[in-house]
């Protein structure tokens, strides 16, 4: 039987209430699980093509991942807006509009800071080729790593590994591997050992033109999504959790097909679901029944490996004060040489500080305010099992030990921090739903089983982050739109309008 009960064993972020769905029709042509980046634009484009769209939320507040919270004393934080690349102001502008995508700017000044090299990028092709002469590559070379990233496929085909590849171009270079890979492996969860075309298609976006944010922060940018799928009509409710898609047998022994949800208790029937919940919860916790499914696809779905968590410490500076000459983005680490299995250790010196300053991250009522968020990548298995009072000691040493790294850049920040706080692989777990608070869904092997689920189960789609590709925002946002596509299709060819 499907099981939908937390994992981490603390209380339901928020619980259940039938009065959430006070007024909803009496069934939809699509019902969204979720509003991650993945659902909100899925459900965008299935509303666009002009079908009846309820969107189901488990948070209180749209935006999954892509989301913020407000704390005392005046401050906002961003949870995953630390950067994407410019391929998001196309996505944007094509599927949201010029609302959006015009408040889109890049990012200028990243940094590194470790035991191999200290220096600062605007993050792009054309800089890093100077980066890597400079530091003693041969440019032909350079350019030839650069060529072949135009072909992922091909180097599939070429190369075992992102870090096989890699060494083809700069061999034995360990602090190139660093250069190149340890801001994808906090991009997007990568490690050496996945296929070359993950790393080569990620980082060659970055490398177009560099790392770009959203000028405003995330509540804006969610507050006008909103408003957009409202004027389109979309049936937007937040703290409904979905419990059940339903299914029945189109014949006996026949395949599957989605009747309806199960969502706060109450049954809502559609014709198609578009499941922006964790790839894995969709199939094992949320599908009804695995009665008529091809064998191979379950055992499929349950080889997708999840991809790794993280853990983040969010910290607020006083208002009235300021902080300078930082950088947009600063990529520490004390270890002597890179390996991305290191960076999930428990106690990683390896840490990305993002600032937020008014230029990027300007406030409504017009107030000069700053903040810090440090990220480190993460495993599950070190934070699941930890009782409450070794749970909230860890926190702490993550806080204090962060708080010491950031006073090595920026002495005596400690002095106008007002508020920090941490999150785990709990946090994520807890307020997303994500099984084993996975940031980035799953390994590359999901892709493939998201994209044939309606094969096993009509009407029953996926969209959100999978491998390494479809995830991240600007990931996410395609593959939303590639899903309600596919949803559009089905729902003309199974229920023809009148
Ligand atoms: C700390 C962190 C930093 C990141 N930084 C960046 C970055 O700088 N740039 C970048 O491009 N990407 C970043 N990412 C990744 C990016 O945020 C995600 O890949 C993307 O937002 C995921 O979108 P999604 O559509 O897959 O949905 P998610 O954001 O995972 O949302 C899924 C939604 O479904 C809801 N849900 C799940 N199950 C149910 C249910 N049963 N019923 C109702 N609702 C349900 C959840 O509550 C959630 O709101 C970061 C991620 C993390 C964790």
């Amino acid at each position: 039987m499907p099981d939908s009960a937390p994992q981490s064993g603390l209380e339901p972020a928020f619980p259940p209430s039938r009065d959430r769905l006070a007024g909803i029709g009496e069934d939809y042509d699509v019902v969204v699980i979720g509003g991650g980046l993945a659902g909100l634009t899925g459900a965008k484009r299935v509303a666009d093509s002009g079908h009846k769209v309820l969107l189901l939320e488990y948070h209180s507040q749209l935006g999954g991942l892509a989301t913020w919270f407000n704390r005392k004393g005046g401050h906002v934080f961003d949870v995953s807006l630390h950067g994407f690349p410019v391929g998001m102001v196309k996505s944007c502008r094509r599927y949201w509009g010029s609302g959006l995508a015009d408040s889109i700017v890049q990012l200028k000044d990243m940094r590194f800071s470790n035991p191999q090299f200290s220096l600062s990028t605007t993050f792009d092709q054309r800089d890093y080729t100077r980066i890597l002469t400079e530091r003693g590559s041969d440019k032909s070379q350079v350019e030839a790593f650069f060529e072949a990233l135009k072909d992922p496929e091909l180097l599939n085909s070429r190369f075992p590994t992102a870090a096989a590849f890699i060494d083809h171009y700069f061999p034995g270079r360990n602090d190139v591997l660093r250069l190149l890979f340890e801001p994808i492996a906090y991009a997007n969860g990568s490690r050496e050992e996945d296929p070359p075309a993950s790393f080569a298609i990620v980082f060659g976006n970055f490398m177009r033109q560099g790392i770009f944010t959203f000028q405003g922060g995330t509540d804006v940018m969610i507050h006008k999504m909103t408003a957009i799928l409202r004027d389109l009509g979309v049936d937007i409710r937040t703290r409904v959790r979905v419990d059940r898609i339903l299914t029945v047998a189109s014949s006996p022994g026949g395949r599957r097909q989605v009747t309806g949800v199960i969502a706060n208790g109450r049954t809502i029937p559609c014709r198609a679901v578009l499941s922006n919940s964790n790839l894995k919860s969709t199939v094992f916790s949320l599908l009804d029944s695995h009665q008529g499914v091809d064998p191979l696809f379950i055992e499929a779905s349950e080889a997708v490996r999840l991809n790794s968590s993280s853990c983040q410490v969010y910290m607020g500076i006083r208002k009235g004060e300021s902080i300078s000459g930082t950088g947009d983005l600063l990529f520490t680490s004390k270890d002597p040489e890179f390996r991305s299995e290191l960076l999930l250790k428990p106690d990683t010196s390896s840490r990305t500080f993002s600032f937020y300053h008014p230029g990027i991250r300007p406030r409504p009522d017009g107030e000069a305010r700053y903040s810090i968020v440090a990220s480190t990548n993460a495993r599950w298995e070190d934070w699941e099992d930890l009782d409450r009072a070794t749970y909230r000691k860890r926190k702490s040493e993550l806080i204090e030990a962060t708080l010491q790294a950031i006073e090595t850049h920026i002495p005596g920040v400690g002095e106008i921090v007002d508020h920090v706080e941490a999150a785990t692989p709990r946090t994520i777990e807890r307020y997303t739903l994500h099984r084993d608070g996975a940031s980035f869904g799953t390994r590359p092997d999901g892709l493939a089983v998201s994209q044939a689920l309606p094969n096993h189960i009509s009407g029953l789609f996926h969209a959100g982050s999978v491998g390494i590709i479809m995830s991240g925002w600007l990931g996410t946002i395609n593959y939303g739109v590639l899903t309600a596509d596919r949803i559009d299709q089905y729902l003309v060819g199974t229920h023809p309008r009148q």
